[in-house]
Order: structure tokens, then C-alpha cells, then sequence
């Protein structure tokens, strides 16, 4: 049986990422810091399922005897301090878990476990504000915020270790992904949340900063296959992940509205204090290498993807009240 060691398995991803192991007849071994608890909310399902190991990414010495006791064939690292919007407040913080702490991990690999294939959780942010659209492998990166910069820092020392080392790194150059796990703090959760408080009764509108921002908006639950499929290439290399269409924050505030019969206008307000200091235009992923060559099609609509969030959001929110 094949062993898998996830790093952020309490996350968004890490936790669809270990559904799909175990599906696929895995072991699957997380890291865990002391704080997530013992039954995080995430893995209610598969809690029983996996084995879960405290340690952190500042701490190198837990990522040694993380790996020590578990001997991974596949390494997915995908902990990261991932939120944008706070790395601009905790530039510091951002740089020491996300870039810092990817150097942590590839270290520990290359001491414990050189023959484990080793994902990196990369990110469309390292494009920034791009030269170029759509975005690629050969895109020059162009970060435009501390969470860019950290991840830009991780993925060149990624593909270092991959080069000096001989260790077996494939990174997943993700754009933006969502689904009903994503964290209340990101846009896309905070408008579906709000939506179905709306839609109950329990809120009137929702306050946003920049209505013009477009992203690339899939699944998570479909990228995490994206993530299995680059470490069972033969070659490690790079990959984008994307849809290859991008929408506005506005045109995800009418589809959620839509979707429980309401007008996004009359319960949108706008205000500029909320902005990001620096935002960026024009992000959008050319996946060609990953659908030539990993045979990898994401298959959840943007329609899709808002309606199941607001769901989750309805579903959650009507069962604490009840
Ligand atoms: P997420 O939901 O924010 O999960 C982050 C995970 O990292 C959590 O499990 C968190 O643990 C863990 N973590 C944070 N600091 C840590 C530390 N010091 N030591 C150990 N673990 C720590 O993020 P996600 O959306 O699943 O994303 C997964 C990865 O993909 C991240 O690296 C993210 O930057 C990257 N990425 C995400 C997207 C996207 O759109 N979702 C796009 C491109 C790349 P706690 O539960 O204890 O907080």
C-alpha cells in the first residue's frame, strides 16, 4: 500500500487531497499543529481514516520526525500561511510558514525521504500582475502581494532542489480553487455565507472592496486529482491548473444570488476601504501541458461551483440553528 504524507491536511485542499487517497488505497499520514485539534472540522469524515502527526513548518525538527515515523513514497506539501489578504498585515509570518517553510520541508525530504516524489503547492499568485495572458509553465512571475513573493520564493527553491538535489519535485502551479471547505476569510466563501444568511433572514447585504477583481475559479475537489496525477509522471516538472476562464467578483455575487432566486444588487455594497493595497487584472491559466500530458480536465461549471458552496453555506447555517 503506497504512503502518502500531507502537509495542511486540516486545510481546504489537504483534506479533499486525503478523500482521494484513501479512495485510491493510500495510507495517508498529516501534519498537524497542536492547535488544529484532535477532530478538525474538515476530516469529520475520514478522521478515523488517516493518522495524524503534531508538528510544524517552523520547526524543523518536527518535519524530520514526521517523516522518520511515517517513510512516505509521496510527499504533498501544501501548509502555507495562504491568505492573501493577511499577508499584506503579516508579511513576516507569510514569508517564515510559506517560503520558509517549504525550504524546511524540502530539507527534511532530501535527509529522511530523497526517493519520496514531493508535490509543492505553487500558486497562480506568483504571476502577480502578469506579462502575459493566459498564464503558463514559461510566464515570468511578477508577484504583487507577500503571499506571491513567499510562493514565488518556494516554487524557485522547489525547482532547486529538484536540480541540485535529483529530488523528485513536481510543482502544481494552481490557480485559484474553491468548494464549500474554503476558508471564511477568501471572497468567494464570504459571499455564499452571506448569501444564505440573506436568503434566511439573518443578514441584509454584504460590504466588498473591488467588485472588478477576476480570477480563475475551479474546484478544489477536482484539483487535488491534479495534484496525484503530476506525481505519478514519470518526470517531475511544472504544471498550471486552471478552467482557462475567469470571472469578476461581480459575476460570482450574481450567479450566488441567482442561485436562491435574489438580486445581487440590491444586497451588494461597496466599499473602497476594503481593497487590497495592491490587486491584479488579467489572471488566467493555459492548462495545455496538464491536459496533454496528465490527461487532467477539471469538470465542475463556475455555475456548478457558486451553487454548491451556497448550499453548504444554507445547509450549515439552518442545521446550527436548529
Ligand atoms: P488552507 O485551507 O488555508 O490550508 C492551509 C493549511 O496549512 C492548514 O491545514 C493549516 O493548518 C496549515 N498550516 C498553516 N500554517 C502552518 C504551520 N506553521 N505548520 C503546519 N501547518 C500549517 O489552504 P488551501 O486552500 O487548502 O491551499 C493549500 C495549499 O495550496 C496552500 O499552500 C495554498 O497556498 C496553495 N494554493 C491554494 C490555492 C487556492 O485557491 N486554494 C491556489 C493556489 C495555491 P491549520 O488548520 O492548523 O490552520
Amino acid at each position: 500500500m503506497p504512503h502518502a504524507f500531507i502537509t495542511g491536511i486540516t486545510g481546504q485542499d489537504g483534506s479533499h487531497l486525503a478523500e482521494f487517497l484513501l479512495g485510491k488505497g493510500y495510507a495517508v499520514t498529516g501534519l498537524v499543529r497542536r492547535t488544529s485539534g484532535e477532530y478538525p472540522w474538515r476530516l469529520v469524515g475520514i478522521r478515523d481514516r488517516v493518522t495524524l502527526i503534531e508538528g510544524d513548518v517552523l520547526d524543523l525538527g518536527s518535519l524530520l520526525g514526521a517523516l522518520e515515523a511515517t517513510r512516505p513514497d509521496e510527499v504533498y506539501h501544501l501548509a502555507a500561511q495562504s491568505f492573501v489578504g493577511a499577508s499584506f498585515e503579516q508579511p513576516e509570518l507569510t514569508a517564515n510558514v510559506t517560503g520558509l517553510g517549504t525550504v524546511r520541508m524540502l530539507d527534511a525530504v532530501r535527509r529522511v525521504a530523497p526517493k519520496a516524489r514531493f508535490y509543492q503547492a505553487s500558486s497562480s499568485e506568483m504571476f502577480g500582475q502578469p506579462v502575459a495572458t493566459p498564464q503558463d509553465e514559461s510566464t515570468p512571475f511578477r508577484p504583487r502581494s507577500p503571499y506571491g513573493a513567499a510562493k514565488a520564493f518556494a516554487h524557485h527553491m522547489a525547482v532547486n532542489a529538484r536540480e541540485a538535489h535529483g529530488l523528485h519535485v513536481a510543482c502544481g502551479i494552481l490557480f485559484n480553487h474553491e468548494g464549500p471547505r474554503r476558508g471564511i476569510e477568501f471572497v468567494t466563501r464570504r459571499i455564499t455565507d452571506a448569501v444564505a444568511r440573506i436568503k434566511l433572514g439573518r443578514a441584509r447585504e454584504i460590504t466588498l472592496g473591488n467588485l472588478e477583481a477576476r480570477r480563475d475559479w475551479g474546484a478544489a475537489s477536482d484539483y487535488v486529482e491534479a495534484m496525484w496525477r503530476m506525481l505519478q509522471h514519470p518526470e517531475p516538472d511544472d504544471w498550471v491548473v486552471a478552467t482557462g476562464t475567469s470571472h469578476s467578483v461581480a459575476e460570482w455575487c450574481e450567479a450566488a444570488f441567482a442561485h436562491v432566486g435574489l438580486d445581487w444588487r440590491d444586497h451588494v455594497r461597496v466599499d473602497p476601504a476594503r481593497r487590497r493595497p495592491s490587486d491584479i487584472s488579467g489572471l488566467v491559466g493555459d492548462a495545455s501541458r496538464a491536459r496533454e500530458r496528465l490527461g487532467f480536465v477539471p469538470k465542475t461549471s463556475f455555475n456548478d461551483l457558486v451553487a454548491s458552496m451556497v448550499d453548504a453555506d444554507l445547509a450549515r447555517i439552518a442545521a446550527a440553528e436548529r
